[in-house]
């Protein structure tokens, strides 16, 4: 008799799940067996979407917007797509050279499909998003990762990352501001690795910008701009995080004309065009004052105080000083071989399953990140909560011996 195998392909048992999305069913879940969690575990703003971005939306759907649209995006949202960039980022990408799709997720997805072939090697700076590692195997690619702990601010050098590129190098990949560690690099920085890349004329980088309405230190810096790079950087953004948009799944990407074209190509077998309402909202956004997206990093700028200020009181935790996103990313490593009788800690995971089980805090463990001395706690919630998870989080750290 055959035995029974499973049904699932090699692809999906041999995938990391999303440990972002992981820690936030399991807080939901240890909520539902009745315990007050305090959710920091997944990166989303605690803000519903600003008014006149839903009032847009409202409209779209009473004119009638419903129908397919073409996949690359509606032309109005590319147009703005086009001048945002302009105007913002000083990089000039043309109408044929955007592609809107369902998240930046996917956007991440499609360039990685569509450039790598099985074995070819992308450089992505530690620590890093959870999914790009994952896509970029799904996508045949093999991720090199190269790292920069606290005392850098967690940081890449372009002296760093060029030593990690070989002859299969397809792309380097980040995200700045960074999730997890909320690091944004500087115009300087970044025009450095531009100018460290002339020598390897082969390697496109692909920018993840996402975070950039959430910006502390001022003016935001695209690795585009930089001329060195700008006919080979792929720039991705969204609005998820500084529209509060998480559940309306809309992204999009800038990049060579080749490359535009072969992720639409992409996206028309896998999901087509994205949600035809979605597309007038985010028109809108990016048209519209920007001034409740700027109320909301004020708020984030206030609780960066809040939580850097109430977790560096704890003994053995080592705070960074995130400059965007909305994440703090400490060290706790010095944690790590102690217990509390019931619980040993040995890596960062045991200490956000510790801290989910004890204090009924959700964070996540930052070995997904590339980090293993890390955990990301997102402070995108209310005071109140951070005050209470703060309060928790001691005393339970203060448990462990
Ligand atoms: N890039 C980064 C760095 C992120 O944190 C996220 C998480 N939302 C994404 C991309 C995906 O964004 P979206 O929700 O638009 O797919
Ligand atoms: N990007 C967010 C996070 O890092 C949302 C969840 C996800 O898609 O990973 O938590």
């Amino acid at each position: 008799m055959a035995t029974k195998t499973s049904p699932l392909s090699d692809t999906v048992l041999n995938m990391t799940e999303s440990a972002t999305l992981k820690m936030a069913a399991l807080g939901r879940e240890v909520k539902a067996q009745g315990h007050d969690v305090i959710s920091l575990s997944l990166g989303e703003p605690d803000f519903d979407t600003p008014e006149h971005i839903k009032e847009a939306a409202k409209v779209a759907l009473d004119e009638g917007y419903t129908k397919y649209t073409p996949v690359p995006g509606i032309p109005e949202l590319k147009q703005a797509i086009v001048d945002k960039f302009k105007r913002e980022n000083g990089l000039d990408y043309a109408p044929n050279q955007i592609v809107v799709s369902t998240g930046a997720k996917q956007s991440i997805y499609n360039i990685a499909h569509a450039l790598l072939n099985k074995g070819d090697e992308v450089v992505i700076l530690a620590p890093y998003w959870v999914s790009y590692s994952a896509i970029v195997e799904l996508a045949g690619g093999v991720p090199v990762t190269v790292g920069a702990g606290i005392e850098d601010d967690y940081k890449v050098s372009a002296e760093a990352i060029e030593a990690a590129i070989t002859d299969k190098t397809k792309f380097i990949l980040f995200s700045s501001p960074c999730n997890p560690t909320g690091s944004v690099y500087t115009a300087e920085e970044l025009s450095a690795i531009a100018k460290m890349l002339q020598r390897h004329p082969h390697v496109y980088v692909v920018a993840d910008e996402i975070y950039e309405l959430i910006n502390f230190t001022g003016k935001h810096a695209s690795i585009g701009a930089c001329p060195e790079v700008a006919d080979r950087t792929i720039t991705v953004n969204g609005f998820a995080k500084g529209f509060a948009m998480t559940g309306w799944r809309l992204g999009y990407m800038g990049a060579p004309a080749e490359i535009a074209k072969a992720c639409a190509k992409l996206q028309g077998q896998a999901t087509s065009g994205a949600n035809s309402i979605a597309q007038q909202a985010g028109l809108h956004a990016l048209t519209s004052d920007l001034a409740p997206s700027h109320a909301m990093k004020d708020a984030f700028a206030k609780r960066r105080e809040l939580i850097i200020d109430g977790l560096s009181k704890i003994d053995g935790l080592k705070v960074n000083r995130p400059q965007g996103a909305f994440y703090l990313f400490p060290d706790a490593s010095a944690f790590f071989g102690k217990s509390n009788g019931e619980y040993t800690i040995n890596n960062s995971d045991d200490l956000a399953e510790y801290l989910l089980m004890t204090a009924h805090v959700a964070t996540v463990g930052g070995s997904s990140f590339g980090a293993p001395n890390c955990i990301r706690i997102s402070y995108a919630a209310s005071e109140e909560q951070l005050t209470e998870a703060i309060r928790r989080i001691g005393k339970v750290l203060g448990e462990l011996k």
